[in-house]
């Protein structure tokens, strides 16, 4: 009997074909970014200590209580995939003694895994480009990383999405806040909805996240941070935004954008397709793309000292799933080398690894008739086929057949690659100027 396939994990995904090409296009363009930047790479493990997550987003959290996938290890010891990447940085900066470089610049990407509901733009298994900057007080750190994110989102040619930003204030401010809010909030309890009566008990601001109507018609009325900023926190906050203005990125106050833990500060933000748009309709309900702030706090919590820093975080799926499939340069392949006779298999070999080494991507169309092997590298959308039969090659040739025109001629092996890659160079300049675009460029 035919055995059962095994399905794969509920809420992972395979990626492959053009899915996996905008997958692939956003981590290129995250890497040459940071490096524009000079954000430095940092590799990070995949599974943690749990009290690292537990300690540093707070018991109290979703993330914590109900979507880590933690377990004891063969050694008895409690450990968890990443549910998300700065707690396991925090940790890395003190375990690995980095207050030495601080102010650093760090940039990471990879898989993250969270026990919550799968649907379009959410899953179990997913994956962010993130970045931290860790040990830098100044308003500046915060304009760089947004103007870092705004340029990412652009060159993935990503529209109708707008930065939403908003101020948590220093301690001070946010206490007087905070206080203000639960009074409010005492006030109309009745009202909440169950899940913000929780929220009111444990975590009164994430109350401000909430989606529910009728809790949305109570957020509206509620105290404004902006009431409460002391003058400090006043001055960051304008800081920031005339640091984004200089730079050209554009933004919208959202004063219900919270971050919920207590060690949030100051600058709080995310990337949101605007209502009704397309990017917005791709997405479904799971709309944030990127989300970050100033998290001050964060590092004491694992037991280190005071050290400001603050970062974000972006899905590669949900970025992926907005880049439009004419930005992927595919794989374009340049020369398709067809045999054609019995005994030229090794030059065939050879003439692959010497036209590659050159940095001309080839494909190999060896199966079929003639025909059937030209269909193959038509169908790889090659410039040329290099078609390698005995006889040619008895007298030091091949056939070069141009895929565009169907000219055919013989050409010498000797100066195959140098031939090769001045044929590519004047085809992609005729192209450009068919396409507009100045070949001087
Ligand atoms: P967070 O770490 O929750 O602030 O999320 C940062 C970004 O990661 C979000 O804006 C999403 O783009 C992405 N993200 C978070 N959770 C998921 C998930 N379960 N599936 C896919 N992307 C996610």
């Amino acid at each position: 009997m035919k055995k059962k396939t095994p399905a794969a994990v509920r809420g992972t995904q395979d990626i492959y074909g053009i899915d996996a090409e905008a997958f692939a296009f956003v981590v290129e363009t995250f890497d040459r970014i940071r490096r524009l930047y000079r954000f430095g790479r940092l590799e990070m493990p995949a599974i943690e200590k749990t009290e690292v997550f537990s300690r540093a987003i707070g018991e109290t959290t979703d993330v914590v209580s109900k979507e880590m996938y933690s377990f004891e290890d063969r050694g008895g010891h409690s450990v968890t995939l990443r549910p998300e990447f700065t707690a396991g940085i925090a940790r890395a900066f003190l375990t690995n003694g980095w207050q030495q470089h601080a102010p650093m610049k760090l940039a990471t990407h990879g898989p993250l895994f969270r026990y919550e509901r799968p649907q379009k733009g959410r899953y179990r298994q997913f994956h962010q480009i993130d970045t931290e900057i860790i040990g830098a007080a100044e308003p500046h750190a915060d304009v760089e990383l947004l103007v870092m994110a705004d340029q990412i989102i652009r060159e993935l040619q990503i529209e109708g999405v707008s930065l939403h930003l908003n101020t948590l204030g220093d301690a001070e401010s946010r206490n007087a806040w905070r206080g203000a809010l639960v009074k409010y909030f005492m006030g109309v309890k009745g009202d909440l909805s169950l899940d913000s009566q929780a929220r009111l008990e444990r975590n009164p601001l994430r109350i401000l996240d909430s989606k529910d109507r009728q809790d949305q018609i109570l957020i509206a009325e509620a105290p404004k941070i902006d009431s409460f900023l002391s003058d400090e926190a006043s001055r960051f906050f304008e800081d920031v935004t005339s640091g984004l203005k200089a730079s050209g990125v554009k933004w919208v106050r959202s004063q219900s954008l919270v971050r919920g833990l207590d060690y949030y500060r100051h600058t709080a933000f995310e990337f949101i397709p605007d209502k009704g748009g397309e990017a917005a309709s791709r997405l479904g309900s799971q709309s944030t793309l990127l989300g970050g702030g100033r998290y001050d706090g964060l590092i004491e919590s694992l037991g280190g000292s005071p050290i400001p820093a603050v970062g974000w975080a972006a899905g590669i799926e949900r970025l992926a799933l907005l880049i439009g499939s004419s930005n992927l340069h595919n794989h374009h392949c340049d020369v398709a080398v067809i045999p054609a006779g019995p005994n030229v298999e090794g030059e065939v070999q050879r003439i692959l690894s010497t036209l590659r080494k050159q940095n001309i991507s080839c494909e190999f169309a060896f199966t079929g008739n003639m025909k059937k092997r030209l269909q193959k590298a038509s169908a790889a959308g090659a410039a040329f086929a290099v078609i390698v039969g005995d006889a040619e090659l008895a007298k030091g040739e091949i056939t070069i057949k141009d895929m565009v025109n169907g000219e055919q001629f013989p050409l010498s092996l000797d100066v195959l690659s140098q031939a090769i890659s001045k044929m590519l160079l004047e085809k992609r300049i005729v192209q450009d100027r068919n396409e507009g675009v100045d070949p001087n460029l």
